[in-house]
């Protein structure tokens, strides 16, 4: 179960060094690391309101129109997931509530370069945008020629975000944590990206700013029978192995025959793939296995605790309630891994690398703090006081028992 590619010590330096010259010289430190990795240095980090007004022009009627249906779902399915806490009364007199308050400020990263994933851009830019956060900056890496990708800035005029920056890699991710004279700092960074950044990020949370997940190689784990179509299954495992060469796909049944079946079709849909390098290499970590049962098959499942589980069996909705550990799952023969990838409303953010055990995928609560508030009448502190003073004192923290007795003592503030 352990995952591949994912001994990042060496790197950690390296990433450092940087972190601390963003840190110390800030804007001009980005332009070094800007220059040297993406081989672009802007004279102006942040793209201007009109370069992201002009951007729709360049994307193509096709491709707007399936941004703004991924949009609506994937609105529509956070929008629902904004916290409406009620005020309960716990004792007579004691009313407590919670209210969900959106983080200030917060940095999205959208890996760019020769994929630009503006899908990524969809799905942190929606649910920061519902939840109000007060700012919103996105960072992505220029090509060479300093251009950022037409569709991710078209995306960011469609969802309002308020500042683009064409920086990316760990100089982003520590721009964002620390700000530089031009990027401002924000209280949380969201956003996928490869070793370098996702080590930005480890490091920074250490002590300077909130992350979203921690973030590895994407996965996939289909569940299956030997009912199942042994070429759509092919294509979920290519579809997930195509998004880099340390990426993992199981499949996992109790079927040999349907183990043949797949291994053959994805002899053939490999063929016709333009990243059939990366899925060739991706599916050298990854893993067919045959299994007894289905509850050989299920043990196994939460244990590795996938980021996208698939279950293509006859009982799949009966197999769907035995699952405990995995970010999103995907029911039956019609719901590909790339419907919750782009458009089906889930957002796409998700834990890896068996954090599935105890993280959730990104959702509104990513955006949002609650806060607890409190109100007790004089009532309620005679109600309850007697127990706080009794706890208080129990610790020995006689000043918390004081709290309670000076309210209630007779004759007081009446
Ligand atoms: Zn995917």
């Amino acid at each position: 179960m352990k995952r591949p590619g994912l001994n990042y010590q060496s790197l950690e330096d390296q990433v450092q060094k940087i972190i601390s010259d963003v840190a110390t010289k800030g804007d001009a430190a980005v332009r070094k690391y800007s220059k040297a990795f993406d081989g672009y240095s802007a004279d102006k980090l942040e793209v201007t309101k009109e370069e992201i007004e002009t951007a729709g022009a360049e994307v193509s009627p096709a491709l707007k129109k399936a941004i703004q249906e991924a949009q609506r779902n994937i609105q529509t399915f956070h929008e629902k997931q904004v916290f409406r806490g009620e005020t309960i009364e716990t004792s007579a007199g004691v009313r407590c509530w919670q209210k969900q308050i959106p983080i200030c400020s917060v940095g999205l990263y959208i890996p760019g370069g020769s994929a630009p994933l503006l899908s990524t851009a969809l799905m942190l830019g929606i649910p920061a945008k519902i939840a109000g956060c007060r700012e919103i900056i996105l960072c992505t890496p220029p090509d060479s020629q300093g251009r950022v990708s037409p569709a991710i800035l078209y995306i960011a005029g469609m969802l309002g975000m308020d500042r683009v920056f064409r920086v990316g890699g760990v100089q982003a991710i520590a721009a964002m944590a620390h700000g530089t004279e031009t990027i401002p700092p924000v209280n949380k960074i969201f956003g996928p990206g490869n070793q370098y950044v996702t080590m930005a990020k480890q490091i920074v949370s250490r002590d300077t700013v909130a992350i979203d997940l921690p973030a590895g190689p994407s996965e996939l784990a289909v569940v299956a029978d030997s009912a199942a179509n042994p070429a759509y299954i092919a294509s979920d495992l290519l579809s997930q192995a195509e998004h880099g060469p340390d990426s993992q796909v199981l499949l996992l049944t109790d079927s040999i025959t349907l183990i043949d079946g797949v291994k053959r079709e994805i002899q053939v849909q490999l063929e016709g793939l333009p990243r059939k390098k990366i899925a060739s290499e991706s599916l050298e970590n990854s893993k067919m296995i045959l299994l007894k049962n289905q509850e050989e098959i299920m043990a196994f499942t939460n244990a590795y605790a996938p980021e996208h589980l698939i279950i293509v069996t006859e009982n799949y909705a009966e197999l769907a309630e035995q699952v405990i550990n995995a970010g999103s799952v995907f029911l039956g023969p019609y719901t590909p891994e790339s419907a919750g990838d782009y458009a089906s409303g889930t957002n796409h953010t998700l834990p890896t690398n068996g954090w599935a055990h105890s993280y959730s995928g990104l959702n509104m609560e990513s955006f949002t703090k609650k806060l607890t508030f409190q109100e007790i009448s004089k009532d309620g502190l005679a109600n309850i006081g007697e127990s706080i003073m009794i706890l208080a004192e129990a610790e020995q923290l006689q000043a918390h028992s004081a709290a309670v007795s000076i309210r209630l003592k007779k004759g007081n503030n009446d």
